[in-house]
């Protein structure tokens, strides 16, 4: 009788260490995700918040149509920010023409974007979001012109522009 007890309780033991050690290790990949970006919502919340295009690009990683962003003629003195967040992404005076139909920089604002691999289309790219709420924004390439070499490849529908005061 006491045998089988503590043969239970040494069970139960063995099978809750397991399972808390599982639990560590989810939580640990869960958190490492969710701390990730400062600003966090759900699916639901961003879809309410945003446009349905605004939905699709930033939180689904979905490319505009090219020629369609009214930024991409835009040449006001001013700052580019996050559709989502209002984080501060790009620098008028960073922005060039580059002919491919998507609003481009050379310079991101230091430390406000972050980096991905992304192999989407077969072949390996950068793929940059917000650093705040991790919405992405587009590619980055390394055909821009001087003096980084950077193209910045930006859904304008990802961004809203701050004109300067
Ligand atoms: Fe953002």
């Amino acid at each position: 009788m006491y045998k089988n007890i503590f043969i239970a309780i040494g069970f139960a033991l063995v099978g809750c260490q397991g399972n808390s050690q599982k639990k560590e290790i989810v939580q640990e990949t869960t958190e490492k995700k969710e701390t990730k970006f400062s600003v966090v919502k759900t699916e639901a919340e961003w879809q309410k918040e945003l446009t349905p295009e605004e939905f699709y690009v930033l939180r689904k990683a979905a490319t505009e149509n090219p020629f369609t962003s009214e930024l991409l003629e835009n040449k006001k003195e001013g700052t580019y920010v996050c559709a989502a967040c209002g984080t501060e992404l790009f620098k008028s005076n960073t922005k060039f023409k580059s002919g491919t139909g998507w609003p481009s920089f050379y310079e991101e604002i230091e430390g406000n974007v972050a980096y991905d691999v992304d192999y989407k289309i077969g072949y390996k790219r950068t793929e940059e979001h917000c650093a705040t709420c991790g919405g992405h924004l587009g590619h980055v390439f390394e055909d821009g012109p001087e003096p980084t070499g950077l193209r910045h490849c930006i859904n304008g529908v990802a961004l809203d522009f701050v004109p300067a005061e």
